[in-house]
């Protein structure tokens, strides 16, 4: 019954591959009855591609999409982010009805299949800016049409994450209850992020999914000191979901912070 219903997630990289599995094994874990769907692409390695296939239903390449914007990428001192535009490809997932997007760097905590009673577009708002929505979690329907405004509109505008924006495409953006993502920010002194980093930890209690936005990933071998002890306990959840069958075969990238722990 609920096989045109799917989670999608994307990975460019090898290293991002390790969260996708993440997301999956965590969704697993949680016992989605949605079908679990990654997007990579070409450059992924076989290794990669073949350990994702273990834990998604499908595993789709699609093209790499840059938003060329890199001038404001650089000012968010996040010049590798263009490649996120890649991300528009799940509009074309038209295979399903309606789908939830989870960034290759999320953790699901509970079952959160009710996000399917949601429509498109349902997103948390942004913690740095938010009159947008943080797209590391969003609740959408695939349509070839949506597909090309979005790379339309993002062709000219270089972003499509405020409702303003989404207007002009005919689509409405819905407010996912406080809490139900919480955002974990690493400590940014360009963006002087500290307060957000606190204020997100007190949401973290009631949260159902950990988005790790930032530079730092639980998987960068750099993030593990700039973690505050609040969010270390997720950094080591996210470990535990990645090693748990992991240990066999060798990891795509070595878990640099894992070695450092005593155990
Ligand atoms: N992504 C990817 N390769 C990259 C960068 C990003 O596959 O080199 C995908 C991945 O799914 C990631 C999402 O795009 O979760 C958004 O990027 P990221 O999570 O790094 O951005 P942030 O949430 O920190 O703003
Ligand atoms: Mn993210």
């Amino acid at each position: 019954a609920y096989q045109d219903l799917a989670f999608v997630t994307l990975a460019t990289t090898d290293s991002y591959c390790m969260g996708a599995t993440v997301v999956a094994r965590s969704l697993r874990r949680h016992g989605t009855t949605r079908h679990i769907v990654a997007m990579i692409t070409p450059n992924v390695s076989e290794q990669s591609r073949l350990a994702l296939n273990d834990v998604f239903d499908e595993v789709i390449v699609v093209d790499v999409m840059d938003s060329e914007d890199y001038h404001h990428l650089c000012l968010l001192g996040r010049p590798e982010l263009g490649i996120t535009f890649t991300k528009i490809h799940c509009w074309t997932l038209t295979q399903y009805s309606k789908c939830v997007f989870l960034d290759a760097d999320t953790l699901v905590l509970c079952n959160v299949d009710e996000l399917f009673d949601r429509d498109e577009l349902s997103a948390a708002p942004d913690p740095g800016w938010p009159d947008c929505f943080n797209s590391g979690v969003f609740v959408f329907r695939p349509s070839l049409h949506t597909h090309t405004s979005l790379l339309h509109h993002a062709s000219r505008h270089g972003s499509v994450h405020d409702n303003t924006r989404l207007h002009g495409l005919r689509i409405n953006w819905e407010i996912l209850c406080v809490g139900f993502v919480s955002v974990l920010l690493v400590l940014q002194p360009q963006l002087d992020m500290l307060e957000l980093q606190v204020c997100s930890c007190r949401f973290g209690h009631g949260a159902k999914i950990i988005h790790f936005l930032g530079a730092d990933k639980p998987w960068s071998s750099q993030g593990n000191s700039s973690y505050s002890h609040n969010m270390e306990q997720f950094v080591s959840l996210w470990w535990k979901e990645y090693l748990i069958h992991t240990v066999s075969s060798a990891p795509a990238v070595q878990p640099k912070q894992e070695q450092k722990k005593p155990q």
